[in-house]
């Protein structure tokens, strides 16, 4: 017995090591701690020794034996494993992939603040289908047959008289018609209109607000609209309101918001003009009141609409709306 126990153990592992197939691996378990193996053939020697060294010495090679039966499990772990692959099994010991937290859409996150905000104002939100009828997308917000207001928005037709709907304004009417004013309601939802570019796709999503009352000015569909901009964008954003044209509004307005990228000198997404428009705004069309069966003449009311793509490429200064469907994860992680 002239090698020591340690280099009895570095050549075992090293052999281990070596070991190309579990026979092999077997054999030097055989060879090492089988009933004639090495050591345990040192280990029944050691009441041979002077009795001051038996303690270290057996000490030593009881772990020599477990060092080695721990390599010799580890191989063949390994072994198994190998094989278990190459049957094209799963490999249930390899460690699980971690599911990915989700988070919500950038869209769905914009939808959210806007109504936040009209939340804090003590408005209620409200929503409704999105496959309509005729009466409720046009003819009840003063869009008459062959009005040539019908033109300006590019409808999906299930029948002659149902629709995609167009906007989230048919909820105006719909909402009216269930309760008597004071109304302040907001409306998210999905709408729909023939129509795909840089700044346009078939869907996409809408805020519709209104409110309902006695007295109401246009003073107050200002004071709101400015208020929410500031709260959206930045406290210092300017506004301004621009003569426009709604068939359910009168008087109606365009609101444009100071450009967020250039601050008004003029850039690409402005179209150099120092503006962007953000939403569309008036005060409720008499017609409507009508419509619903309101008081002739005893309320007065405001009602706007923005899209909430148009509003989160403003405030992430985003410059393709297709973006926002293309579910590229690259893109929507980062929000
Ligand atoms: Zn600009």
């Amino acid at each position: 017995m002239n090698k020591s126990i340690e280099q009895i153990m570095q050549e075992a592992l090293k052999e281990i090591k070596a070991a190309t197939d579990r026979k092999t691996l077997e054999a030097i378990s055989i060879r090492y701690l089988g009933r004639k193996g090495i050591i345990t053939h040192f280990l029944r020697n050691i009441s041979s020794l002077p009795k001051e060294q038996r303690p270290a010495a057996g000490k030593k090679a009881n772990q020599a034996k477990q060092t080695l039966e721990k390599a010799i499990a580890q191989a063949v772990e390994n072994f198994k494993r190998q094989d278990r692959i190459e049957d094209g099994g799963i490999d249930v010991s390899l460690p699980g992939r971690p599911s990915l937290p989700g988070s919500l859409h950038p869209i769905t996150q914009v939808t959210n603040e806007i109504c936040d905000i009209f939340k804090h104002l003590g408005f209620d939100v409200a929503e409704g289908p999105e496959v309509e009828t005729d009466y409720y997308n046009f003819e009840a917000l003063n869009f008459p047959k062959d009005h040539p207001a019908r033109d300006m928005q590019d409808t999906f037709f299930v029948s002659d008289t149902i629709v995609l709907r167009t906007h989230t304004s048919p909820l105006q009417i719909r909402t009216m018609e269930k309760y008597a004013p004071p109304l302040r309601i907001i409306m998210p939802g999905k709408v729909f209109r023939c129509d795909s570019d840089l700044t346009h796709t078939p869907m996409f999503n809408q805020v519709e607000g209104l409110l309902v009352d006695e007295n109401v000015s246009f003073g107050d569909l200002k004071g709101i609209l400015t208020v929410f901009v500031h709260q959206m964008f930045d406290p210092q954003t300017s506004l301004r309101f621009r003569p426009s044209f709604f068939p359910f509004t009168e008087p109606s307005a365009e609101v444009d918001i100071l450009c967020v990228i250039c601050r008004g000198k003029g850039c690409r997404v402005c179209s150099q003009t120092g503006w962007l428009e953000i939403l569309g705004s008036g005060m409720v069309h008499p017609a409507l009141y009508e419509n619903v069966g309101y008081e002739a003449g005893r309320y007065t009311g405001f009602a706007f609409g923005m899209g909430v793509e148009r509003i989160a490429m403003l405030k992430f200064g985003i410059d393709d709306i297709r973006k926002f469907f293309e579910n590229d994860m690259r893109f929507l992680w980062q929000f």
